[in-house]
């Protein structure tokens, strides 16, 4: 790990002012990762654990959460599990209880690669050096991404939580010197394009400060489904986060998404849309999730993912509908 200078933020102001050119740290467990095999190196870190946001905070139609609220601290909220259960679920499902505890909200949102190549200083990586190549492109590919690649790169985005707020369409609130602003949580993730170095559409030294979420019908259907390599501590070969709402027999709304697959949570809102009116079948649900993989461009070794992913959409479809399977 290379030398740099650190200190605390106690309070907003502070942690703004001495924001410019400073790396944000508040749970640790990925940047501090990052730096101890020098894919990261900044020269100034700024420790944001101590501020005032760690709240979370219930009304009746929304969920707004602290930024600095643990990832166990989400998850076991008896109302979190009560009105957004897709969303404890997917928390449950990612790392060990060891790193729930630590890890933030502000920080899984802006979780950096998992792709080995990207952490192997040996390979050459475009996300972590631009422009210097990808060899992840003719390497091993079981864990890479099928939508939303691009020459330049092919990590799969790694969130679990992300995966839920995108199905739903949760907003992140962010900081910065110039003020405020609220957006999309699917705006805060970038596609890697010709810039895979450029994962955030956050400007310099805005910091996110809380996570809101819609409560409703929909997010009390919500479920979350994982397929992964072992039982726990891994991450996903294929994710959804669903939500159905069924009124008369027929679908009235619908949203998932899917994890694992893409570059960044991949959410398709025509086969969510196309779905509305139409009984809550597997059928439907199958035709949905063949909709969200149009598209697909598998490599070598992930091709079995089109497939998985079909089937853990429709499976969580399914449960969020109260079938079984
Ligand atoms: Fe780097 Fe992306 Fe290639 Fe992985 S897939 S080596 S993160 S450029």
């Amino acid at each position: 790990m290379r030398l740099f200078t650190f200190r605390w933020a106690s309070d907003l102001n502070e942690a703004m002012a001495a924001a410019p050119g400073a790396s944000f740290l508040a749970g640790g467990t990925n940047l501090v990762d990052l730096m101890k095999i020098e894919v990261l190196n900044p020269e100034r870190v700024l420790d944001i654990s101590r501020l005032p946001l760690r709240d979370i905070e219930v009304s009746d139609d929304r969920l707004q959460i602290g930024a600095l609220a643990s990832n166990t601290a989400v998850a076991e909220h008896p109302e979190v599990r009560r009105r957004a259960p897709g969303l404890s679920e997917a928390l449950l499902s990612g790392a060990s209880p060891q790193l729930r505890n630590a890890a933030t909200m502000g920080g899984n949102l802006l979780q950096r690669t998992r792709c080995a190549y990207y952490r192997d200083l040996a390979t050459r990586c475009n996300k972590r050096e631009p422009r210097s190549g990808c060899d992840a492109m003719e390497g091993w590919t079981r864990m890479h991404a099928i939508l939303g690649t691009s020459d330049q790169c092919i990590a799969a985005h790694p969130s679990d939580l992300c995966v839920a707020l995108y199905a739903l369409e949760a907003t992140v609130r962010v900081r910065g010197p110039s003020g405020e602003r609220e957006l999309a949580v699917s705006d805060l993730h970038l596609l890697p394009g010709d810039r895979p170095e450029l994962e955030f559409n956050l400007l310099p030294a805005e910091l996110i400060t809380s996570v809101r979420v819609p409560l409703g019908d929909l997010a009390a259907r919500s479920r979350y489904v994982k397929v992964r390599d072992r039982q726990s501590y891994a991450f996903a070969l294929t994710s959804c986060a669903a939500a159905v709402v069924v009124e008369g027999g027929m679908i009235r709304a619908a949203r998932f998404a899917l994890g694992g697959v893409g570059t960044k949570p991949w959410r398709v809102p025509q086969a969510e849309v196309w779905m509305q009116g139409r009984p809550p079948s597997r059928e439907t649900f199958a035709h949905a999730a063949e909709m969200a993989l149009e598209g697909a461009r598998p490599r070598r070794d992930n091709a079995f993912k089109v497939e998985l992913a079909k089937r853990t959409a429709v499976r969580a479809l399914m449960l969020s509908t109260g079938a079984r399977s």
